[in-house]
């Protein structure tokens, strides 16, 4: 085992690695920019190095100043969190280089499944369903018409190189073809250098519905079960939950062992999350994320596996701690992201936490990194906390997280708590019943109440 790691992140995900290590008695390395010197993992941390000034290009996107803190300091393995560099093949490829353990994927796998035309490719290969679409790159206009046709309209316009819904754009008819084609070469070229799409069947009332796998270098995989994150806005997750309300134990089994299969099959290594589309009792791939995901600590609840715990284990070339057949999926749990934002206009608001009571009791576990007296800064992501629940059942974990959320309280800074509130409250969203756009259309309709 690692006796120190480097952790390549900030906020709450660096606490939620750095706990993970401390209980595994791993010593840890922070590294911050200059606007974090007084952040939460830098004070929790055993060391901490100063990687540059606030912009992320110059501190945690930078990779010679990060490699750097890792060999001075005498890390043997960087954990690079979600964002930043997680899901950066050549950074993996740097860590390697230099003799050190990056805690993640091999850095082909990054590679295959951060091009989303070879991730489909690949999937397709060992049998994961896709959404029905063009067979790799569209070539001209003129190749995207004959697909859409084939497929039947309406279809999506999507950038090989995407990320964050940037580069996607939806076509009901010909004449729209042409401009989404124009407008997602443009945004993709803008956004990633890289101008090259494809093509798939617009799902019209889709589901967000992802797998968690976990893998080891012995060649054992398990699935955890799936998250329903298709409550989004501006294709940003609001609040996950897991089990989906949608699913029965047999899809749930059905589309588990597809991924596993398929993760086996690769060879891949570590954590991973395949993302689905879920319409109409079908699931189609959409992409893989090779990382820890925001959202994990759900699967977390309702599995009792500490990914975290893992991820570290299988990169030190231990075997995972549990077989498929110990996990037993248990209760509800859902989570909500909680960001210092205007919660009508989402305008970001950093700023000094004046006031700050974290909410507790059975079941409820908070991730942030706030305390009392600490400015967020502006520079980066606006989420500031996490508020995860469990209960034995979909109804009690609803009613556990408005208790939970009522009993929060955060002074200084605006927080979408109480549209998290609102969501909550809703008959709709009780019910289960919403897809990808349910969020959006509500944000709409409570404007104009
Ligand atoms: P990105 O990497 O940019 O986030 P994804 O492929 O993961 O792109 O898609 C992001 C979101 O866009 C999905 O969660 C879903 O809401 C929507 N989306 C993607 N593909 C389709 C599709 N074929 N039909 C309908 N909605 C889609």
């Amino acid at each position: 085992m690692f006796s120190k790691i480097l952790i390549a992140n900030r906020g709450e995900i660096a606490l939620r690695i750095l706990r993970a290590c401390r209980e595994m008695g791993i010593k840890t390395v922070a590294v911050h920019s200059t606007a974090d010197a007084d952040a939460m993992h830098v004070r929790l941390a055993d060391e901490s190095v100063c990687i540059g000034p606030p912009s992320l290009a110059e501190s945690y996107l930078n990779k010679a100043a990060i490699l750097s803190a890792a060999m001075v300091t005498g890390a043997e393995a960087i954990h690079p969190g979600y964002g930043f560099l997680s899901e950066n093949a050549d950074f993996a490829e740097l860590v390697e280089e230099h003799g050190l353990v990056f805690i993640g994927p091999s850095p082909e796998h990054i590679r295959t499944m951060g091009d989303k035309i070879q991730a489909k490719t690949t999937m397709n290969r060992f049998n994961v369903p896709l959404v029905p679409g063009s067979d790799g790159a569209l070539k001209d206009i003129a190749a995207a018409k004959k697909v859409a046709e084939e497929i039947s309209y309406p279809v999506l316009i999507k950038a090989t190189a995407g990320g964050g819904g940037r580069g996607m754009k939806v076509a009901h008819t010909a004449a729209e073809l042409e401009e989404a084609w124009q407008v997602a070469r443009t945004e993709a070229k803008m956004a990633f250098g890289n101008d090259e799409v494809y093509m798939e069947k617009y799902l019209d009332k889709p589901r967000h519905i992802e797998i968690q796998i976990m893998a080891d270098q012995h060649g054992n995989v398990v699935y955890l079960g799936e998250r329903d994150c298709s409550l989004q806005r501006r294709h940003q997750k609001v609040l996950e939950e897991a089990m989906s309300p949608a699913l029965t134990d047999e899809q749930r089994q059905s589309i588990g062992e597809i991924a596993s299969n398929a993760m086996r099959e690769l060879g891949y290594r570590n954590a991973g999350t395949l993302e689905f589309l879920y319409q109409d009792g079908h699931f189609c791939f959409i992409e893989m994320n090779t990382r820890l995901q925001v959202e994990h600590p759900v699967t977390e609840f309702i599995s009792g596996v500490d990914l975290v715990t893992e991820q570290i284990r299988v990169a030190a070339g231990e075997k995972l701690s549990v077989t498929q057949a110990d996990i037993k999926l248990q209760g509800h749990s859902i989570e909500c992201r909680i960001n210092a934002e205007d919660p009508d206009t989402f305008v970001p608001n950093p700023g000094k936490i004046q006031v700050f009571h974290a909410p507790g009791g059975l079941g409820v576990r908070l991730d942030s990194a706030l305390y009392v007296g600490y400015s967020i800064p502006p520079y980066y992501d606006s989420m500031i906390a996490k508020v995860i629940v469990h209960a034995p059942d979909r109804a009690s974990a609803i009613a556990r997280m408005q208790r939970a959320l009522g009993e929060m309280a955060i002074d200084g800074v605006k927080t979408t708590i109480p549209l998290q509130q609102k969501i909550l409250a809703d008959k709709e969203f009780q019910k289960g019943d919403y897809t990808i756009h349910w969020l959006e259309n509500f944000i709409e309709k409570n404007k104009k109440v």
